[in-house]
């Protein structure tokens, strides 16, 4: 097994990390209090790295989640556990069962929802629902989201299987099966091509965090999924590191997925999520670059999002770890302002070091003008 040394840096991105794996990397050692940006721990999870001489901050990436606390918010239901079960029913009876007329009915809604607003085009986009521990409704193949009715639904077992429906499935049910076989608490799932958030996917980059507090609760970081051919199982795993603690993956060079604890909700994160991205292509236009929410009050928006049982990467992490900006600081986690954490080797040292290495920078670049003058 191959180990990479890699303790001389005080703050790990994703690309350091990816360049480790590059390499021929399976063991990373690290420095004590080395700070771990998102990307990074993504890469770790999605590469099986691991990492020697671990007392890095950011590492505690597993999302806690609070469903009393989250029972007391009604912003929106929690994402709480389905407490699903397998049904002695005949698969033709659960999906003509009235419980899933329910759904069908809501799915239908979200359909032209999604074709209203032009997230999905021609055929494109679907939507499922897990109804038991095994069986899930999906939209089916070649059909308009403008145009479906409660007949045209199929129901699927977590492997594709069709197993009841007038349609044929879409093909494209594997990454929503896999959405469930990864996360137990999600229950919908929502696939679409909206224009704004696909300039994202297509483009290889992800929105920054920390600019408009609906994005940070209800969607937070957003990540990126290698591309892979539409339709197949190998694209369906594309989305396993990332689908735990994000509940809205752009999917490069294709579109986006949601998931959520209903199909209204899922189909909600993609609103959110291209209007976000909109309003930033918007803002890019006026030629100067946006404002953030200070990282204390990042850290409030956190908070709500954990009450709401709403899945982040970032639980745990310390304030001046909550901002990521990767189209403006290539995907190096800053801190804008000062921390407030004074512990030494803490975050306000490493915010200091980063301030030190920019003025040093700016001296040299000023520097350098001036000779040439
Ligand atoms: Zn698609």
């Amino acid at each position: 097994m191959k180990r990479v040394d890699l303790q001389s840096y005080k703050l790990l991105t994703g690309k350091n990390l990816e360049a480790a794996v590059s390499a021929g990397a399976r063991e990373v050692v690290v420095s004590d209090g080395v700070v771990l940006t998102p990307t990074a721990r993504d890469v770790i999870r999605r590469a099986g790295l691991t990492i020697v001489g671990n007392h890095a901050t950011g590492t505690t990436a597993q999302p806690a989640r609070d469903s009393a606390s989250a029972r007391a918010v009604q912003l929106a239901p929690p994402a709480s556990s389905p407490n699903l079960s397998k049904s002695s029913r005949s698969d033709e009876a659960i999906l003509n069962s009235p419980e899933a007329l329910v759904i069908k009915e809501e799915m239908v809604r979200v359909g032209k929802k999604l074709w209203d607003r032009q997230y999905v085009d021609g055929n494109g986009g679907n939507i499922t629902y897990r109804i038991t521990e095994d069986r899930v409704i999906c939209t089916p193949t070649l059909l308009s989201k403008a145009d479906l009715t409660v007949e045209d639904f199929c129901l699927v077992d977590l492997e594709g299987n069709q197993l009841a429906g007038r349609g044929k499935r879409t093909s494209e049910v594997y990454l929503h099966l896999q959405v469930y076989k990864t996360v137990p608490e999600a229950r919908a799932a929502v696939h679409a091509h909206p224009p704004h958030a696909t300039a994202y996917a297509i483009s290889g980059r992800v929105p920054p965090t920390c600019v408009i507090p609906e994005q940070d609760v209800f969607v937070g970081s957003v990540a990126i999924s290698p591309y892979e051919t539409p339709g197949t199982r190998e694209f369906a795993k594309t989305i396993i590191p990332y689908v735990k603690d994000h509940n809205t993956i752009l999917l490069a060079n294709h579109g986006i997925i949601c998931w959520a604890d209903t199909v209204t909700h899922a189909e909600w994160y993609v609103e959110v999520v291209d209007t976000y991205c909109r309003t930033l292509l918007l803002a890019a236009q006026l030629g100067a670059g946006v404002t953030r929410i200070p990282p204390a009050k990042q850290a409030v928006l956190l908070e709500i999002k954990k009450r709401l049982g709403l899945p982040d990467a970032k639980f745990g992490l310390e304030e001046c770890q909550l901002c990521d900006q990767p189209e403006s600081a290539g995907g190096i986690t800053v801190c804008p302002t000062a921390c407030p954490h004074n512990a030494p080797g803490g975050c306000s040292q490493k915010s200091q070091d980063l301030e030190t290495l920019v003025k040093t920078i700016t001296d040299e670049v000023m520097a350098a003008l001036q000779e040439t003058v």
